[in-house]
């Protein structure tokens, strides 16, 4: 991709993602620290993050989807440790012994399948997930009973965790946190003698903040990683991981009040300057945030004025001098001092679903320090 044919760029700084791993490793101290790095790293770019997270010793990686597996296996060295938090899915069971995937067992048939498969190949690696209150994978109460009436289901599985993931990790007073922190203990405690006594894993980013009963083994953030706040309402703990610009198109100046964007949603004052960004809602900025976000140019701050089209955005820029804003300067979007928090509460989201929808049309590039 050629940076000048592209309507804006994404800059991942790789070394504030090294730096904010070792600040949540030194949070959990004696637990080990993942990365999840599903969704391409959140929409970062897995390869990227990944072998970055390495270089800062990271061996431990989470994706959602075999696909997502295979193309990390590729990029990352051979002592990787990659879980497929989605499970074993059907039909390619295969593939994850081939490319050396873990799978997360979500369900009985899940188990019997890989300890299946282990008779023919010998010892497989697996996480097995309790589900605690989330209510979408892993092992019920019910299940954990079929399981100690027939251990053999086990055989051949190497188990090297149980895990569990939190609802509501994001709201440190909800009460649902330590309910699943007591339905994990209590699962664990019912689970076949041989599974009591394994390494656990349970914390998501947020998670690893709301105290020591909740880090156990290992670790899995995500979100905060890439410089989303995870502890909400409090001082962000995270160094800023993106910057989100788009190129200045042209400059419109007015000298009576004009309609601007589809719907004409805004005026213009009598003397004014609009500036045509070349990001829009296909780059994935959010079309709500319409008359309601601001940006960056030159570090000063600038309302986005009328609706979000496709491709484009417009910014009253009448606040700044003609030489500080002109064709071709780049306008900060996420980044500066505008968080990824703020523009995702602006949206009417979450810091996950602004990353995850940062387009593939825009020019990534990474910034490192070499480490
Ligand atoms: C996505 C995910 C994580 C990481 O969550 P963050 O909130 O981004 O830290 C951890 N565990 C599971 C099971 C997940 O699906």
């Amino acid at each position: 991709m050629d940076p000048r044919l592209s309507g804006g760029y994404l800059t991942v700084d790789l070394t504030a993602i090294q730096k904010n791993y070792q600040i949540l490793k030194a949070e959990v101290e004696s637990s080990e620290c993942a990365a999840v790095i599903k969704a391409d790293a959140y929409g970062l770019g897995a390869s990227e993050v990944g072998n970055a997270l390495y270089r800062a010793d990271c061996r431990k990686f989470f994706v959602a989807l075999p696909e997502e597996g295979i193309s990390l296996r590729k990029s990352l060295p051979i002592d990787a440790e990659i879980f497929i938090l989605g499970g074993l899915f059907i039909d390619c069971e295969d593939l994850y012994i081939k490319e050396r995937l873990t799978p997360v067992l979500n369900s009985l048939d899940e188990i019997r399948i890989w300890s299946e498969l282990a008779h023919d190949h010998g010892p497989l690696p697996a996480l097995i997930h309790l589900e605690t209150g989330i209510c979408r994978l892993g092992l019920m109460a019910e299940d954990i009973e079929e399981l100690k009436a027939n251990p053999h289901w086990l055989d051949g599985i190497e188990v090297q965790y149980l895990m569990s993931h939190l609802a509501s990790a994001d709201i440190p007073a909800s009460e649902q946190n330590a309910e699943q922190l007591d339905e994990l203990h209590k699962l664990i405690a019912n689970l076949p003698e041989g599974l009591q006594h394994l390494p656990v894993s349970f914390a998501n980013s947020s998670g690893i903040f709301l105290g020591k009963e909740y880090h156990f083994n290992l670790v899995r953030p995500g979100v905060a990683l890439f410089g989303a706040n995870p502890t909400p309402g409090k001082a962000n703990p995270m160094n800023p991981v993106v910057q989100w610009q788009g190129k200045i198109l042209q400059l419109h100046n007015v000298d009576s009040q004009k309609p601007v964007g589809y719907g004409a949603t805004y005026r213009t004052g009598q003397k004014s300057r609009i500036a045509t960004v070349a990001i829009g809602y296909a780059d994935g900025y959010f079309r709500n945030l319409g008359n309601k976000a601001y940006c960056t140019i030159n570090n000063k701050r600038v309302p986005v004025v009328g609706r979000v089209s496709m491709d484009m955005i417009t910014v009253d820029v009448t606040s700044l001098e003609e030489e500080d804003c002109k064709r071709g300067d780049l306008v900060t979007l996420v980044g500066d001092d505008i968080t990824l928090d703020e523009v995702a509460k602006q949206a009417g989201t979450i810091a996950y679903e602004i990353l995850t929808s940062i387009g593939r049309r825009c020019y990534r590039r990474y910034l490192t320090d070499g480490v």
